[in-house]
């Protein structure tokens, strides 16, 4: 499919040069849309290919629009996972219900996608590697904006000089740290750490996820089409984030496996799965919540400006529209400090609203009482035959204007 949007007059002005920090998802998109709009996009990534892993997330709403104008809708519907059933279990194994998984997602049967993490950053990334320089393995060092451009040392050593660098590194965002200082200031936690890895899809699962729950914890088998490879998901509360885990993998996994010790179903074998996994996720379910996403030549998108926690799922979606939205504001400003202020005017409301799922109930698949869990099983009993949720206003509450041209 022929992508939408004007096309952008580049003719006249020097080309701009952009250095993204971040090749997952909302750098590579950024970096389609800012290539389109003529400048000059360098993408550095710390890890030494598009990372792939993660679990299956949604692309819903606004962002729907965005992979069609970008040309990829038609790869992402082949990737689609297209999950058919939900199945709740009690503390021994029991089933509590098993719904329609639209029903519980939240998702629009027929439109919104789900697709593999890694598949949607390995789309992305295919778009975009011919017109694009990445620089694996390297991050940014030291970023000087003293003058009237951004100096720029990497951590290889190598030195560049651009007119405007983009954070797109995630949730822990470096970039937002250099400018911004302690994560701990922007970062709203929700209560939660979770655990993602695969393992061997020995039950026959197809198309399905089986969740099984006791009080404040939460495991996972989610089979992604007929694979021989299951998302294994293991979430629990935790009042406190586990900050010293974040930076140590054998503290995350030791503390994963304290947590479910003595665990029902087949939480052991999880566990055991999780010790030996060379793709574990871990990480705390929570939000970046900034006053700015800018400050001079530096912006930040997706997760490390705005990210809205894996409770909304609506992450990915985020960081496609933000990135949309961002290179349209920079495309249409020469001015980047106007362009950075269109880009916060026009998508704050929109973040705002996603951000706000969390707590209009989008966190009680994960109930920390008893009493909270049955209260939660009771609603699912009543879901079991309504075939699809009604889509939430807060995924297409942005409408994205047409790609503008440079001035
Ligand atoms: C491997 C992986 C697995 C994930 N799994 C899940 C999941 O299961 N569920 C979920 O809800 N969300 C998951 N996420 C987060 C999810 O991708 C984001 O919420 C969302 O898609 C927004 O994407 P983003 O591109 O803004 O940030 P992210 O997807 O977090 O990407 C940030 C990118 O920046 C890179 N990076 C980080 N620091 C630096 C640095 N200093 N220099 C250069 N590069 C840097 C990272 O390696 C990564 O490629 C995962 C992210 C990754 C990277």
């Amino acid at each position: 499919m022929t992508p939408t949007g004007l096309s952008t007059d580049v003719s006249t002005t020097a080309r701009r040069r952009v250095l993204i920090s971040g090749a997952s998802i909302s750098g590579p998109a950024l970096a389609y849309w800012l290539h389109r709009a003529g400048c000059a996009v360098t993408v550095v990534e710390k890890a030494s290919t598009p990372r792939d892993g993660g679990y299956p997330i949604d692309i819903r709403g606004t962002a729907i629009e965005v992979v069609r104008r970008m040309g990829i809708l038609p790869r992402l519907r082949d990737a689609h996972i297209d999950s058919r059933r939900c199945t709740f279990l009690d503390a021994d194994g029991s089933q509590v219900a098993s719904v329609n998984a639209h029903a519980v997602a939240g998702s629009v049967e027929g439109q919104d996608l789900e697709v593999r993490r890694g598949d949607l950053a390995a789309i992305l990334y295919e778009k975009v590697r011919d017109d694009v320089e990445f620089l694996f393995n390297d991050s940014i060092d030291t970023l000087d904006q003293s003058g009237q451009e951004a100096d720029v040392t990497f951590h290889s050593g190598r030195r560049r000089t651009f007119d405007l660098v983009v954070g797109a590194d995630g949730m822990h965002s470096h970039t937002r740290e250099s400018l911004f200082g302690p994560e701990e200031q922007f970062h709203r936690y929700l209560g939660y750490c979770f655990a993602i890895f695969t393992m061997p899809n020995t039950f026959g699962l197809s198309h399905e996820v089986m969740m099984w729950n006791t009080p404040g914890k939460a495991a996972a088998l989610y089979a992604v089409g007929d694979h021989d490879e299951l998302h294994a998901f293991l979430t629990f509360h935790q009042p406190e984030p586990p900050f010293e885990a974040l930076r140590n993998t054998d503290a995350q996994r030791d503390l994963v496996a304290t947590v479910f010790a003595g665990a029902g179903w087949e939480v052991p074998g999880m566990v055991n799965a999780m010790r030996d996994a060379d793709d574990l996720f871990f990480d705390t379910a929570g939000q970046i919540r900034m006053p700015h996403w800018s400050s001079g030549r530096v912006g930040l998108v997706g997760d490390a400006a705005y990210a809205p926690s894996f409770l909304t799922g609506q992450g990915s979606s985020l960081a496609l529209a933000g990135a949309y939205m961002l290179a349209d504001a920079l495309a249409a400003n020469r001015d980047h400090t106007a362009a950075f202020a269109a880009y916060e005017r026009d998508v704050r409301e929109f973040v705002a609203m996603n951000q706000a799922l969390v707590d209009n109930g989008a966190a009680t698949l994960f109930p920390t009482t008893a009493r909270a869990l049955e209260q939660r099983n009771t609603m699912l009993r009543g879901l079991v035959t309504m075939p699809s949720a009604p889509p939430r206003p807060a995924h297409s509450a942005l409408t994205l204007p047409e790609f503008a041209p440079t001035p």
